[in-house]
């Protein structure tokens, strides 16, 4: 695979650089944004190691993850990988595929969501693919998506994978033999919000219309509605992003709807206010409450009375909007 990586990056312009080992060079600089940019516009291409290829459980989005890459080339300002990955944000794609599918079927039936079993019946034991990366930004140059797609759909066990993205080039994943193995969330938030800190990503429309082409070509879909923030007029945009959501699925569409409001760590707001410091992205302690996880790390999530408020609107006006969707989580 890495071959054919080479030749579709150096025929979009890339320059293609060898390296003896896995040290990549030339990304540092006292400036974080200069070190952000070269990062964020360098892709390894390398292998997983054994520990990498490890899947590790991911309530409440899956029963297990597994990467096929790590990184992303996009600029969201909110990135959810921001402190989660060490390092300058170089995009990391593995191309030993088949050893990494080679950890998954021995889990099957092993570490079923409990609290969300009734919700996810049917679909088996579920695997995550884009914890750490968006894997269809990386789908043009990889075709390693559609090749764990087709890899799904011709299992006879219960394996079924999961993906979100914010990307809309679906021809390879509509041509693939998916088997109704994989359920593909489009990431999505009020217009607004997309078009003002998800950089590099597809429109909100191209990824509504993408959602729409993968429904008629048989696919589960979902909404993966993320991060969720009260901007100005909160109720109205929202209301409108599960009206554009309805008015692209075709009938009778198998759809998911996720809704997870945004939050940030002091680790993650560190790195990126780095990254983008002149961010309008709210990501002020004094107005959040803290939350504390069983290692004494923080989070910093809207205030109760806030997130009831919120809670109640996006509920029901997913449900509305979207009548036969399984609402999943919010959180
Ligand atoms: Fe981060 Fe996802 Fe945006 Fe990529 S698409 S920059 S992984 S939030």
């Amino acid at each position: 695979m890495a071959g054919r990586v080479a030749e579709r990056a150096a025929a979009m312009g890339a320059e293609i650089v060898e390296l003896a080992g896995d040290r990549i060079t030339g990304l540092k600089d006292d400036d974080p944004r200069t070190e952000y940019r070269r990062a964020k516009s360098t892709l390894a291409v390398t292998v997983a190691s054994a520990g990498a290829m490890r899947p590790q459980p991911i309530p409440p989005s899956a029963d297990w993850r597994f990467d096929l890459a790590t990184g992303c080339p996009a600029h969201c300002q909110y990135c959810y990988l921001a402190g989660s990955l060490k390092g300058p944000p170089v995009t990391r794609l593995f191309v030993n595929l088949p050893e990494i599918l080679e950890h998954l079927p021995p889990l099957s039936g092993q570490g079923r969501i409990t609290s969300t079993n009734a919700d996810r019946a049917g679909e088996g034991t579920t695997f995550e693919a884009s914890c750490y990366t968006d894997p269809l930004a990386l789908e043009p140059l990889s075709g390693c998506l559609s090749e764990t797609i087709s890899w799904f759909g011709e299992r006879s066990d219960d394996l079924s994978l999961r993906f979100t993205t914010k990307f809309a080039e679906t021809a390879s994943l509509e041509a693939a033999v998916h088997g109704g193995r994989t359920r593909v969330r489009l990431s999505v938030n009020a217009e607004e919000i997309t078009r003002r800190f998800e950089g590099g990503t597809a429109p909100l429309a191209a990824r509504l219309a993408a959602m729409g082409r993968l429904a008629r070509a048989g696919y589960k879909v979902g909404l993966t509605v993320a991060p969720i923030m009260p901007v100005e007029d909160w109720e109205g945009a929202y209301d409108r992003l599960f009206a554009a959501a309805s008015a692209a699925l075709p009938a009778g569409a198998d759809v998911t709807v996720e809704l997870i409001t945004h939050r940030f760590t002091p680790g993650s707001r560190d790195v990126l206010l780095g990254w983008y410091p002149a961010t309008g992205l709210e990501m002020d302690p004094a107005v959040r409450t803290v939350k504390r996880n069983k290692f004494g790390g923080r989070k910093y999530v809207y205030p109760a009375p806030l997130m009831r408020e919120m809670r109640a609107t996006l509920e029901g006006q997913a449900a509305a909007r979207l009548p036969g969707a399984q609402l999943l989580y919010w959180t």
